[in-house]
């Protein structure tokens, strides 16, 4: 009972915990971390050395008994330990910020991929409550990020959402508060770069890094549409011929037809998940738009290959990559409205 009672004396805090990026969003401030979900630890000792964006910038710098890991793949948890010591991490940020010398046990909101199993379901929880949370509600992210663009999701009409994040990608139809259909595929951000790394060591012979194919997606990456804008940029790598350093141009062209084949199948499951849908929602969603959210829905022309594969207009939801922590942080300033739509967890009930 006490613990509830600490738990509504402290400030909500909405958490979207990502492959790719981590945001919180306290309740009543707004977005206040928005970092790479990277730890760094001593493997010898298990000492936590830096946790996002500082821990990202030790990748591949670092001598071997220190590594920076991603907790989460694919949108699941893949490290309890870590994932758990990124959101005390989190908690430990807003400690002091309301409460004095109250024992601090916020209220979280914690985003969770569409259709991952109660196992993986626990995980979150688990990690959510040992790192300090005294109440934890789960929400599908696409549903919060729903939510943060202000879709209305509780009207009895169908609503189509494109989450791409940097594992996964889900695709929603919700309606009257909640996800009717949906499909979860592992092409996404990290995919995009994986084609971009795949196809220059097939073309040029040359082996380039995750980095270096993150900057030329982000720069030149687009799909492939007609009339596109031919862009170039520089990438070095390892020439596997001579093992020697190398650098080629790589224009915009050629990274749409490596990225060709995987876009081909996330369109082909948005189509079909649409043509799946009960009919009288149908009817509904195709005469609105499909919403995309999530960082790799930024890929230049994506919105323009989708709309003609799927003959409906598509729209960009306001700042993509924020959606989901903004719609969290809607849902745990007002838990109450959303309650229909959460499963929850209380420290009390361990
Ligand atoms: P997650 O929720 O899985 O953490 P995010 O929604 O934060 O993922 O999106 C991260 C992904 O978005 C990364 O793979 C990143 O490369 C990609 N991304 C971010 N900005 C762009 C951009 N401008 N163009 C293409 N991809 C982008
Ligand atoms: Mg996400």
């Amino acid at each position: 009972m006490f613990k509830k009672l600490l738990a509504k004396l402290s400030p909500g805090l909405g958490i979207d915990l990502g492959t790719a990026n981590s945001l919180v969003y306290l309740e009543n401030q707004g977005i206040v971390i928005n970092e790479p979900s990277v730890v760094a630890y001593n493997q010898k000792t298990n000492e936590i050395l830096a946790i996002g964006r500082e821990a990202q910038a030790m990748i591949g710098r670092t001598p071997p008994h220190i590594v920076a890991v991603q907790p989460l793949t694919n949108g699941v948890i893949s490290d309890f330990e870590l994932t758990e010591e990124m959101l005390r991490y989190f908690y430990r940020k807003f400690q002091k910020s309301k409460l004095g010398i109250l024992p601090y046990r916020p209220r979280v909101a914690i985003g969770i991929p569409c259709g991952i199993t109660e196992v993986e379901k626990k995980a979150v929880e688990d990690a959510a409550l040992n790192a300090g949370a005294g109440e934890v509600y789960l929400v599908e992210q696409a549903l919060a990020a729903a939510i943060g663009s202000h879709i209305p999701i509780f009207e009895p009409s169908g609503n189509i959402l494109v989450d791409i994040g940097g594992g996964t990608t889900d695709i929603v139809i919700i309606s009257l508060g909640g996800i009717v259909r949906y499909k979860n595929l592992k092409i996404a951000g990290q995919k995009f770069n994986e084609d971009i790394i795949k196809y220059v060591k097939d073309e040029y012979r040359l082996l380039i890094g995750e980095v270096s194919a993150e900057r030329v997606k982000l720069e030149i990456g687009s799909a492939k549409v007609n009339g596109m804008e031919k862009l170039e940029t520089i990438v070095r790598g390892r020439d596997l011929t001579t093992g020697l350093p190398k650098e080629i141009t790589l224009n915009s062209e050629e990274i749409a037809r490596a990225l060709d084949k995987s876009l081909k199948v996330l369109v082909e499951a948005i189509r079909s998940t649409i043509e799946e849908t009960p009919p009288e929602l149908v009817a509904d969603i195709s005469t609105k738009n499909i919403w995309l959210s999530g960082g790799g829905s930024l890929l230049h022309n994506l919105d323009r290959l989708i709309e003609s594969y799927c003959a409906m207009p598509v729209k960009s939801v306001d700042d993509p990559l924020t959606a989901v922590v903004r719609g969290l942080g809607i849902i745990v300033e007002d838990l109450n409205k959303y309650k229909s739509i959460l499963t929850y967890e209380s420290k009390d009930n361990e």
